[in-house]
């Protein structure tokens, strides 16, 4: 800004003054001139009369004291005399103009310019009397040699212009500039600038308003995405081209073990260095989008890259992180229990076919045939009793067939079990009690009946002659409380978390003779959840097991 100003004011300065010059110096110049000439006009008139008075004699104008040159010419041109030079080496001088002109008209003038330029001369002649040209001349600057002589002046003048346009600049400068610094920008119209400033102040006062009213959108936009991006469950990264990330929300930084705005702006790298997520998203950059499936803290999570197009270019990369744990595991269970199943099908298959085989092909002793007819017959009902379950299981995954839910008394249902079981657990000599009140829960009879019947099983089963077991029912108002224990072999501690594993036994051969598919405990564990009961098991080896359903009742 100074420099403008001080540029804009030394131009004007310069202007004037070459103006003044332009001016000055011609009017300077033609006033001296017509001064030179009067005075040489006079001196001519008062030289010739003291001239005739000395009776024309050349010598007389050697005698004069005078700056002016003095010539005088005879009519034909031919130099008398003259004051500077010698008369006889000089030329004719006939020809000059002034000379010629005070021929014909008594008195002549001209003006001419000296060898230099910077000289000019003026003459002036005058015919006197006796017929002879008194010339005087003097010489003087030039319309150049006076410009010249002003020179300096001038020069002098514009570095004083220079000098002050600079103080003048500095101080406008800074005068204009300082309110403008001083602005408040984030309430312009409460500033008081000086009068220029008004439009200005108005124009950013409505940008400041219209910035303001933008950056709020896009805030509240960003805010409504991040609170999307941040309450998803999927794990959600944004890349740009260079794999550099954009966004990050909660879920992701979770999984990924870092915290979220630390790696805005760094690199995938910084996240993972898992070499075949980078080359996902590299795939995805080229436009391929595609999934993986990684392992991290022992859980599994399928990653989707997909590539975020902008006018048929790639701009950057969505990985989309879903924790798929549970349907692993679940996929993992159902591979495991078909393998279980036909493994457990095939084995009292086996026994069948082959008692049926001896049978058929007459080998067996005839007072053999009614052992193994018998044998034929139990493992017939264990395959029975197998598929049933597994039927009962599957059902149960699929949550199909359940029936109706309906109101379920508890303490009339064990009755009736208990009664059912009245004689398998005499032939042990078990004492096998009930005990407690009445209690409802909402549920489905046929599924609750069986998830009993298999605990009252159980506990019949493992629990060697002359034991005890006693099923009760504890009704609190807050919760109810079944419980069927026994006094029986108990299960050791490691096997503890693995009893409701699907075909888990704990000792295969006993099992086996007891009967059991090892899918009993896995469909009470299922039936438990279908009515939201929780199961709590308590075994103690060598001194029995414990196992509670418990309803926790919903207080309004
Ligand atoms: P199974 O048909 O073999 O009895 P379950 O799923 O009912 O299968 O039980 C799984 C395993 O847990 C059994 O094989 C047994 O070893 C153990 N178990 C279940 N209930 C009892 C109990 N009351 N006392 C001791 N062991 C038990």
């Amino acid at each position: 800004m100074a420099k403008r100003i001080f540029r804009n004011i030394v131009l004007t300065a310069i202007l004037t003054v070459l103006l003044a010059a332009a001016v000055i110096v011609p009017s300077l110049y033609t006033a001296h001139e017509n001064r030179m000439s009067s005075a040489l006009r006079q001196e001519a008139g008062i030289i010739a009369d003291a001239l005739e008075l000395a009776e024309d004699d050349p010598a007389y104008l050697k005698q004069l004291d005078t700056e002016s040159r003095i010539s005088l010419i005879s009519a034909d041109g031919t130099v008398l005399f003259d004051s500077v030079a010698d008369a006889a080496q000089m030329e004719n001088h006939a020809n000059r103009p002034e000379f010629v002109q005070a021929l014909e008209s008594g008195s002549g003038e001209s003006t001419r310019a000296s060898e230099t330029l910077a000289k000019t001369t003026i003459y002036y002649a005058l015919r006197m009397e006796n017929g002879l040209v008194l010339r005087i001349s003097d010489t003087r600057s030039s319309m150049l040699g006076t410009f010249m002589k002003v020179l300096p002046m001038i020069v002098g003048m514009l570095l004083c212009v220079v000098l002050i346009a600079f103080l003048i600049a500095r101080q406008t400068a800074r005068r204009i500039v300082k309110p403008i610094n001083e602005l408040n920008l984030d309430n312009p119209l409460e500033n008081d600038a000086y009068d220029e400033l008004a439009p200005l102040l108005t124009r950013m006062e409505r940008q400041h308003t219209q910035i303001h009213q933008h950056v709020k959108a896009l805030e509240n936009a960003r805010a409504e995405l991040a609170a999307i991006m941040d309450n998803m469950r999927e794990g959600m990264i944004l890349l740009d081209k260079n794999s550099t990330i954009l966004s990050m929300n909660e879920s992701a930084a979770r999984i990924f073990g870092v915290s979220g705005r630390d790696q805005i702006g760094r690199n995938l790298l910084s996240v993972s260095r898992d070499a075949d997520l980078h080359d996902l998203a590299a795939a995805a950059l080229h436009g391929d989008g595609g999934n993986l499936t990684m392992n991290r803290n022992n859980r599994h999570y399928r990653i989707y890259a997909s590539p975020v197009m902008q006018q048929d270019k790639v701009r950057g990369v969505v990985l989309l992180v879903l924790d798929v744990t549970e349907r692993f595991a679940a996929e993992e269970s159902r591979r495991e229990f078909t393998a279980n199943v036909s493994h457990e099908l095939k084995t009292p298959l086996t026994s069948i076919s082959g008692f049926a085989e001896i049978i058929h092909d007459g080998i067996a002793q005839p007072q053999d045939v009614q052992h193994f007819a018998g044998m034929i017959c139990k493992e017939s009902a264990r395959l029975i009793a197998l598929v049933n379950d597994i039927l009962e299981l599957s059902q149960l995954d699929e949550k199909q067939n359940l029936g109706q839910k309906e109101k379920v008394a508890l303490l009339t249902m064990l009755r009736d079990l208990t009664n059912d079981f009245a004689i398998p657990a005499q032939k042990k000599n078990l004492a096998l009690t009930l005990s407690g009140d009445e209690a409802e829960v909402e549920g489905y009879p046929t599924l609750l009946r069986e998830m009993f019947f298999n605990l009252i099983d159980n506990a019949i089963k493992y629990t060697p002659d002359g034991g005890e077991i006693s099923v009760s029912i504890e009704n609190t108002g807050k919760q109810i409380v079944c419980t069927v224990s026994d006094n029986g072999i108990g299960i050791p501690k490691e096997h503890q978390p693995h009893v409701f594993e699907r075909f888990y036994r704990v000792d295969k051969s006993h099992s086996r003779v007891t009967g059991g598919t090892g899918l009993g405990l896995a469909i009470v564990k299922h039936v438990a959840h279908i009515h939201n009961a929780l199961v709590d098991l308590a075994s103690v080896e060598g001194e029995g097991t414990n196992v509670q359903l418990v309803w926790r009742m919903q207080l309004n």
